[in-house]
């Protein structure tokens, strides 16, 4: 089979942006449509219906009835297990239609859509598939006389709204736990990328999945999202998003019905690279391989370098020298290692703090500049920024971008405090071959997930969160699976004979 021509399949693709409700495709309530256009060459993807609080209700009430009359809630594990499946198998079945819809919406490179989202999204859904009918409930040592059962219940009505940096690796995390343990649900993607949510609500029907159970409407935040978070009807909402709007969530659940709020927010991730480490090269490459990754729009992205002075100057060196390699090119091209921004609103945020990073004395060592600009696309340079203070504004707050800052330490102490010094706590890694101070340093981080001498290993077995103002929920494992569960206690009486 010959390779696959992306540039070809792209001008034949179909994008359908119809809400899906209650198993059907439908406009949005008012016709009112918005226009989606691809970050790669700016051109006009397809209209995306505009859900407004009228879709979200009833798309709600759709998931409300689904729920009320057990169609999913009542089937056992095993039975859901099957169908979600199928779902994931359909999923996998659909790699070049999903991975071809994720490139054009949000423009990372179709080699990682193809090798990374659409697998590790069906592998998302597969594996809560097959946890769920082995996952047993409690019986607590109370004393004779009585028998007090433990059991977790779905929650009824889940929201989950997500951004557009993973958009089905994202949905993936939410989904699979909520739909697992019999929860309905109702997602609003991002409005920057709407179309492959769509398209698994559609296969999710197809696979059996009974409709109400998973509907999807696109829309703005301020009005799908919002009119989502508010609904007095649902009971939890799934966020993963900015740290902006993520307070906002809080505030919502406040003035509606308390429903309970997972965030899933910002980071600005240390990577801290002691003179103890050897390997100076593989750290630096390490570093500019998952900062450069998805154009540097990772949560977890080691934005900020800490790097022993006695080896920053060899550090700086490698990752500048690496930096071109990651030189944004078109997504669509089955070599390309970095694509485009998501739109112009990201390119402009990108180079304000670019332009920040220079004003405010940091050394650009590589990129710097926009790229690409006659495609019509949204393209940054890879770039490195050396001699940054922790106090800058670009190594303050989320970028989002192609972005590394580099800062330089003394000592450990210092280290910890500067990795420790700033308002996320989401990632971190520490390279050392000191066993002892591994250990140490890796304790001392605030932060959720802690690597060790790598950067990128990841799986859905093990949790994904963050602490302080990285967010309050975990995704990932088991232990999603409590947060879309509630607890109940129910005491049975046992009389004596
Ligand atoms: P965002 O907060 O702007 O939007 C996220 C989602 O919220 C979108 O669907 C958006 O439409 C919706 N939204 C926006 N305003 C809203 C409102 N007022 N009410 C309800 N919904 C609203 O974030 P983004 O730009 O889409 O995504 C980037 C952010 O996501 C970054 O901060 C990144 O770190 C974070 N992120 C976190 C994780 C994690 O697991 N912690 C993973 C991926 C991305």
């Amino acid at each position: 089979m010959g390779a696959v021509d992306w540039f070809a399949r792209a001008r034949e693709a179909a994008f359908d942006g119809r809400a899906l409700i209650d198993g059907v495709r439908r406009d949005a309530a008012g016709g009112e449509t918005f226009v989606k256009a691809s970050p790669i060459d700016g051109r006009t993807l397809g209209p995306v219906a505009r859900g407004r609080e009228a879709d979200v209700d009833a798309a709600v009430k759709s998931a409300r009835a689904a729920f009320a009359d057990s169609r999913w809630a009542g089937k056992s594990p095993a039975s859901r297990k099957k169908l979600l499946q199928r779902f994931a198998d359909k999923i996998l079945a659909a790699r070049d239609e999903l991975a071809l819809l994720e490139t054009l919406d949000m423009g990372k490179p179709i080699q990682y859509s193809l090798s990374v989202d659409v697998p590790s999204t069906a592998r998302t859904i597969a594996w809560y598939a097959e946890s769920i009918d082995k996952v047993y409930d409690e019986i607590a040592p109370t004393p004779a006389s009585a028998l007090a059962l433990i059991t977790r219940e779905p929650m009824g009505v889940i929201g989950c709204i997500v951004p557009w940096n993973y958009p089905m690796i994202m949905a993936a995390w939410k989904l699979g736990p909520a739909l697992a343990t019999g929860n309905s649900v109702v997602l609003k993607p991002s409005e920057k990328s709407p179309y492959t949510a769509l398209r698994l609500a559609e296969l999710a029907v197809e696979a059996g999945i009974p409709p109400g159970v998973f509907n999807v409407v696109p829309g703005y935040g301020g009005e799908a999202g919002e009119a989502l978070a508010l609904h007095m009807d649902v009971d939890a909402i799934g966020f993963t998003g900015s740290t902006r709007v993520g307070r906002k969530m809080l505030e919502y659940a406040g003035r509606s019905n308390l429903k309970r709020v997972y965030n899933e927010l910002g980071g600005k991730s240390a990577f801290v690279v002691f003179d103890d480490f050897a390997n100076v090269e593989r750290a630096a490459k390490a570093a500019a391989g998952s900062l450069f990754f998805n154009q540097g729009e990772s949560c977890n992205a080691p934005s900020r370098v800490l790097v022993h002075e006695s080896i920053a100057e060899r550090f700086v060196e490698i990752v500048a020298a690496e930096a071109p390699k990651y030189a944004a090119a078109d997504p669509l091209d089955a070599g390309t290692e970095m694509g485009a921004l998501v739109d112009e609103g990201q390119l402009r945020t990108v180079m304000g703090y670019i332009e920040a990073g220079k004003r405010e004395g940091a050394r650009t060592v590589a990129g710097g500049s926009r790229a690409r600009e006659a495609s019509g696309g949204f393209y940054v340079e890879p770039t490195v920024f050396d001699r940054v203070d922790n106090g800058m504004t670009i190594a303050r707050e989320e970028i989002f971008g192609p972005v590394m800052s580099v800062i330089r330490f003394k000592t450990e102490a210092e280290a910890i405090a500067l990795a420790n010094a700033s308002s996320y706590g989401l990632q971190a890694s520490v390279w050392s071959d000191n066993v002892n101070r591994a250990h140490r340093v890796a304790r001392a981080l605030r932060a959720g997930t802690v690597h060790v001498n790598q950067y990128d290993e990841d799986d859905i077995t093990v949790p994904f969160g963050g602490y302080k103002q990285s967010g309050n929920g975990r995704d990932k494992s088991l232990h999603a699976l409590d947060k879309y569960t509630e607890l109940k206690t129910t005491w049975l009486r046992i009389e004596p004979e």
